[in-house]
C-alpha cells in the first residue's frame, strides 16, 4: 500500500523527443488512477517511469514518501501487467506465478500459500500444472494479474491489460479488475487509450495530451465539467458535438449562443456564471457543446423549452434496440450532430424536425483557447 508524489516529471527521449512535460500528480493510497489519452501521448511513458523501466529526465517521483528516481526497479515494490502478459511459455501456470518469488528467495510453503490465495481470488486453481499456450486469452490475462498479485506489491501498474482480449471479455475483465482492485486495496495506476475503461474503473482520471495533463478529477466530474474542449470531445460516446458559435445579445440583459439561423437563450444562473464581463464576451466567438443526449425530440421538452428549439434534418436513424441515435443536418455546423433519442421515438428518417436543446447541460469553450468558459448547470452542486 503506498502513496505517490510525481513532481514536475519530465521524460525527454533521446534524439530530443519529449514525451512527458511537466507531470505533476498526488494519488492517495488506495486509489485506482486511470492514465487515458490518444495514443502518443505519452501514459505509458509515465507508467514505465514508475515502473523504473524508464529514466526520469527531470522531476522527482515518490513512493510511499521515498524518492524513488534511482532506485531499481525490483527495489520499487511494485508489480507491472503487460498488454501482451509477457508469461514464460516453457513454465506452468504454477512455476510462471512463483517465477518472482523464487529470484528473491521466499520460502517454498509461503510462495505455495501465495500461489493458492491468488489462484482462488483469480478463478484459476484448475488451471496451475497447464502451460500459457493451453490457456484462453482471458485465462492468461489471470496468470499474468495473479504473478503480480503474489508479489504483494504496494502499487500495481497495469498497461493496457485488456487490449488483445475480445469485446465480451474486455468488458468482463474490467469488471473482474475493478472486483480485485477492492479486495486487495492497495493502489493501481491504470493505462489505457479506452474512456470507457477509464470512465468505469478509475476513482481518478487523468486525461493527457502530447505529453501534457489535461485534467484529473473523477470520471463524473470529466463527463460534466471538462477543462477544455479536448477532454469534453475525448470523455463520452457519442462524442459531444461541437457548434462555432458566437455569444449575442439577446433580448433585454440577455444573453445568447448563436450559431447559423440559431440561438439558444442561456439562463439567468448561467449568464452569471459565465467567466468575465459582459462587455468582454459579447460578440466573442465560441464553441458551443451539446452531448447527444441533450438534443430533445419529445414535444413537451419542446414546449416547455422554447428559447432552446432548433431544427435538423434526420439523413440517418440508427436503431440500437435501448436508443435511436439521429444523424442530423444542422444549419451552422458542418458535418453531423448526433442525437440520442428514445426508441419509441417517432422521428422518422429524411424529414426535418424541431429538437430542444437542454440549456442546462450545454458547454461553452473559448473559440481561440479552447477552454471551458461555462459548464453544465442542474442546480446540484460539483462533487
Ligand atoms: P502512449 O502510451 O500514450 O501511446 P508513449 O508513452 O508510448 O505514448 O509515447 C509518448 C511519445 O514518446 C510518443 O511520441 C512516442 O513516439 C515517444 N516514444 C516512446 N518510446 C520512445 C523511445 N524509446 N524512444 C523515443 N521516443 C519514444
Amino acid at each position: 500500500m503506498a502513496g505517490l508524489s510525481f513532481r514536475h516529471v519530465e521524460k525527454i527521449y533521446p534524439g530530443n523527443v519529449k514525451a512527458v512535460y511537466d507531470f505533476n500528480l498526488e494519488i492517495e493510497d488506495k486509489e485506482f488512477i486511470v492514465l487515458v489519452g490518444p495514443s502518443g501521448c505519452g501514459k505509458s511513458t509515465t507508467l514505465r517511469m514508475v515502473a523504473g523501466l524508464e529514466e526520469i529526465s527531470a522531476g522527482e517521483l515518490y513512493i510511499d514518501n521515498r524518492l524513488v528516481n534511482d532506485v531499481l526497479p525490483k527495489d520499487r515494490d511494485i508489480a507491472m501487467v503487460f498488454q501482451d502478459y509477457a508469461l514464460y511459455p516453457h513454465m506452468t501456470v504454477y512455476d510462471n506465478m512463483a517465477f518472482g518469488l523464487k529470484l528473491r528467495k521466499t520460502p517454498k510453503d509461503e510462495i505455495d500459500k501465495r500461489i493458492q490465495e491468488a489462484a482462488k481470488i483469480l478463478g484459476i486453481g484448475a488451471l496451475l500444472t497447464r502451460k500459457p499456450k493451453a490457456l484462453s486469452g482471458g485465462q492468461r490475462q489471470r496468470v499474468a494479474l495473479g504473478r503480480a498479485i503474489v508479489r504483494e506489491p504496494k502499487v500495481f501498474l497495469l498497461d493496457e491489460p485488456l487490449s488483445n482480449l475480445d469485446a465480451k471479455l474486455r468488458a468482463q475483465m474490467r469488471t473482474e479488475i475493478t472486483k480485485l482492485h477492492h479486495k486487495l486495496a492497495t493502489t493501481f495506476i491504470y493505462v489505457t487509450h479506452d474512456q470507457v475503461e477509464a470512465m468505469t474503473m478509475g476513482t481518478r482520471i487523468v486525461v493527457m495530451k502530447d505529453g501534457f495533463i489535461q485534467q484529473v478529477d473523477t470520471p463524473q466530474n470529466l463527463y460534466d465539467y471538462p477543462a477544455n474542449q479536448f477532454v469534453a470531445g475525448f470523455i463520452g460516446t457519442p462524442q459531444m458535438n461541437f457548434f462555432p458559435a458566437k455569444l449575442v445579445e439577446s433580448g433585454k440583459s440577455g444573453v445568447a449562443v448563436e450559431f447559423g439561423s440559431h440561438q439558444i437563450k442561456l439562463s439567468k444562473p448561467m449568464q452569471e456564471r459565465l467567466i468575465g464581463a459582459k462587455e468582454d464576451y459579447i460578440g466573442k466567438e465560441v464553441i458551443l457543446g451539446v452531448r447527444p443526449d441533450d438534443i430533445h425530440d419529445e414535444q413537451i421538452f419542446i414546449e416547455s423549452s422554447p428559447d432552446t428549439v432548433i431544427e435538423g434534418y434526420v439523413d440517418v436513424l440508427e436503431k440500437l434496440g435501448s436508443e435511436n441515435l439521429l444523424y442530423l443536418n444542422i444549419d451552422g455546423k458542418e458535418g453531423y450532430t448526433i442525437a440520442r433519442v428514445d426508441p419509441r421515438s417517432s422521428v422518422q428518417v429524411n424529414t426535418t424536425v424541431k429538437f430542444a436543446i437542454d440549456v442546462k447541460h450545454i458547454h461553452i469553450f473559448d473559440a481561440e483557447t479552447q477552454q471551458t468558459m461555462l459548464s453544465m448547470d442542474d442546480g446540484a452542486e460539483k462533487k
